[in-house]
């Protein structure tokens, strides 16, 4: 046989077992396509780095006869079949029956509609059972059962040592056949390559990559497995930061980007002319954008702050900047209700400075008079504002958007508020060296690189209110650099806040609205139309804005406002809320980024138990925002055993600070969800968790940028770049080399 290597195809490793069509079919694919078709295994490495889902441990099974003293644990078991049988149901499904004994009991494993189960636990066999034990209809079970066949027609050491791997498996493929290959591929492979450069593992102390790799497969006991997974751990890790290094240093050195200037007329104006006093955190995030702005160099910072924590002023005396040194900023929100408010505060601020609306000045053939007028009458310059703004989303249309758009094109514009749609489409400015993003994280990273096409290299200023906890920013914005603003207005106290269960709860919640109405403040009411495409949540809403009209308040100004109208009537439907004509809005979750409306002071959210926190407390960010006291109060329909989301309600009623919010989040559902990290483009973690290797994260960052500051083109460690080509496949491979 020649020698096997990581490169090597799977077929290598034993060709008949990796031709074998496992299981009970004997037609489908052959187990080397299957495994590359559907896990994406092709070569032996590959194969390697499909890391057990889990272990079953021979010497930690519990006898069938404990089980009913188990129940609720999550246990295994192993026996041999008794029998077999096969049925059809009242219902007409097809039920087998198989029946499982090891001397101390018995057990059943029902299967519905799998029919060939029948034929693959035959009577005699050897499986292992986990699952968690319950009793139902009086009868053990585990629920959520795999089955493992532990002893077939080839009995061997592989599966029945002390620690057995579980596998991922796939249909087509048994976990059996997996592990034989990683274990025949283990026996034949040399000593296993080290990934990470020799003097990091000497300085970190990182055990030995060749153990690590092959006790994780089968690991002699738990020490060696945990040892195994720390290493692996840091493997991963230090690919992902080498990546982010890689490309930070690449973004920043790629292209020359304006230096602005940050200390001018415009922008002493505007803070002179700021009808409140600026927080510390808001100054301190002024002078960190300001210096990168004043760089010739792109600046690429997230500007991270809770929602009311004032990003939109930090976001208005960047744009100034650029608007001083004579060229264009734009302000970008991924909704149309979220552009208006934004265009509206643009409009209050500036104006004290001697701003206006495109819209409102004369028109460009209007202006070429003007020039020939200001021939006549040189030195007396007529009335043209400091600073040209314009709003543009769907909802301008006709003869004012020809005329936004004419006015981006020739720089006429110095700042265009939008949503993110129509900067991509078609929209050409004439000279923009500010882009400030709003609520990046819903787009992903690529928006940032369509972005930039639109202008030559604009300084990007990311804003997001989803806190992001630190080792989660670090890498995932970890091309990034960031500002935070941790600290609140004065004068804001955070909202009480109270989960309700109860009739009586219900009833003085909407004694609470009434209150609070009557002492001229308004409400709102969310429903949980978490998908607002869905046109029975949205029906939800409305029929839930009905009762509450004819039934509860009868006597209050009601609106309604979900994701199915049309922007322009949302727009209406906000801005008379705002101007106070409603006193209660009844909405789906489109109110939850950024709405703005001081004046509201209670929040009602329906459903409750149906929100991640991050949404619940971006809810809750909508209240809370003028000197009055707030109040939320968070209905929880779930039952009492839906532990989750009774945890997720704790967290809300116990803090209001966002950042310790989503490290309950993180702990609680795991990074993965708090934003798709698909759609971030980086590669997902197999074994690193950012949450919960905080330490770890660090140490391999701390190395990965330490080398890319060495060698930034990684020129001289070919062996590196060759690992970031294996680690950031797909739409991470865009992130990392181009754009
Ligand atoms: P967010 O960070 O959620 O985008 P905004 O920028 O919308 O917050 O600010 C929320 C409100 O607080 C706005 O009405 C804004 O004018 C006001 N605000 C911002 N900074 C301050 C401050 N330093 N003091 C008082 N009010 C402020
Ligand atoms: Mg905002």
């Amino acid at each position: 046989m020649s020698p096997l290597t990581l490169d090597s195809p799977v077929t290598a490793i034993d060709s008949q077992l990796a031709r074998r069509r496992t299981g009970f079919r004997t037609k489908g694919p052959p187990a080397h396509e299957v495994l590359a078709e559907g896990l994406g295994i092709r070569n032996v490495g590959q194969l390697l780095r499909h890391y057990p889902r889990r272990y079953i441990d021979r010497s930690a099974t519990v006898p069938i006869g404990e089980l009913r003293f188990r129940q609720g644990q999550d246990v295994t078991v192993i026996g041999r079949v008794r029998s077999v049988q096969q049925r059809a149901t009242r219902r007409g499904q097809r039920m087998v029956t198989v029946k499982v004994s090891d001397g101390t009991g018995a057990l059943d494993l029902v299967f519905f509609n799998q029919p060939w189960t029948a034929s693959m636990y035959r009577t005699g066999i050897e499986l292992a059972v986990s699952g968690r034990a319950a009793l139902y209809q009086r009868r053990l079970q585990l629920q959520k059962q795999e089955v493992e066949i532990l002893r077939g027609d080839d009995a061997e050491t592989v599966h029945t040592g002390r620690i057995t791997p579980v596998h991922r498996a796939t249909e087509g493929i048994t976990t059996r056949t997996i592990r034989e290959l990683v274990y025949r591929a283990l026996q034949r492979l040399g000593p296993l390559p080290e990934p990470v450069p020799s003097e990091i593992v000497a300085a970190e102390a990182l055990s030995d990559e060749d153990a690590a790799l092959r006790d994780i497969h089968f690991p002699d006991d738990e020490a060696a497995r945990r040892r195994a997974v720390d290493r692996l751990k840091f493997d991963e890790l230090f690919a992902l930061e080498l990546g982010v290094a890689y490309r930070k240093h690449r973004v920043e050195h790629a292209a020359r980007g304006i230096a602005h200037l940050v200390d001018g007329e415009l922008t002493n104006r505007f803070l002179a002319a700021l009808p409140f006093e600026l927080t510390g955190a808001q100054v301190r995030a002024m002078k960190e954008i300001g210096e990168d702005m004043a760089q010739a160099k792109p600046m690429n910072r997230l500007l991270q702050g809770d929602v009311g924590s004032g990003k939109t002023v930090v976001a208005l005396s960047a744009a100034l900047a650029a608007v001083q040194s004579g060229h264009q900023a734009t302000i970008m929100a991924p909704t149309e209700v979220l552009a208006g408010q934004h265009y509206r505060t643009v409009q209050s601020l500036l104006t004290a400075v001697g701003g206006a609306d495109v819209l409102s000045t004369p028109g460009p053939r209007d202006a070429a008079a003007q020039v020939s007028m200001l021939d006549e009458h040189v030195g007396q310059e007529p009335e043209s504002p400091a600073v040209t703004f314009a709003l543009l989303t769907a909802v301008t249309t006709g003869k004012d958007r020809e005329r936004v758009l004419q006015g981006i094109a020739s720089g006429e514009v110095d700042l265009v508020v939008g949503t993110h749609a129509l900067v991509q489409e078609g929209v050409e400015f004439g000279d923009l060296t500010l882009a400030v993003i709003d609520e990046q994280h819903r787009f992903g990273v690529h928006q940032r690189v369509i972005l930039k096409e639109k202008g030559a290299h604009p300084d990007v200023l990311i804003m997001t209110a989803t806190p992001i906890p630190r080792t989660l920013a670090l890498t995932y914005y970890g091309d990034l650099d960031v500002s935070v603003l941790d600290e609140m207005p004065a004068g804001r106290s955070p909202p009480a806040t109270t989960v309700a269960r109860t009739p009586a709860q219900r009833s003085q919640a909407y004694a609470l609205v009434r209150e609070e109405v009557q002492a001229g403040r308004q409400a709102f009411v969310v429903c949980a139309a978490i998908d607002e495409g869905n046109r029975l949540e949205v029906r939800a809403a409305e029929k839930e804005a009905e009762r509450l009209q004819a039934q509860v308040f009868p006597d209050l100004r009601i609106a309604l406002l979900h994701g199915r109208m049309r922007p322009a009537d949302k727009e209406r439907v906000m801005e008379s809320f705002r101007a106070g004509e409603h006193d209660v809005l009844i909405s789906t979750t489109v109110i939850e980024v950024g709405v703005d409306v001081p004046n509201a002071t209670v929040m009602l959210v329906e459903n409750a138990e149906r929100f991640g926190l991050a949404q619940l407390h971006q809810l809750r960010g909508r209240i809370g925002r003028g000197s009055h006291r707030s109040h939320c109060v968070l209905f929880d329909e779930s039952g009492p055993d839906n532990d989750d989301a009774r945890a997720r309600l704790a967290a809300m009623v116990r803090t209001s600070d966002g950042f310790e919010l989503a490290d309950e989040d993180l702990r609680l559902r795991g990074e993965g969800t708090l934003f798709d990290i698909k759609q971030s483009g980086l590669p997902d973690l197999k074994l690193a968790r950012l949450a919960d290797d905080a330490e770890l994260v660090r140490r391999a960052r701390t190395r990965a940028f330490a080398v890319i500051d060495a060698d930034p083109g990684l020129g001289r460690s070919p062996e590196l770049l060759e690992l970031l080509r294996q680690t950031f496949t797909g739409e991470a491979i865009e992130w990392l080399f181009h754009s």
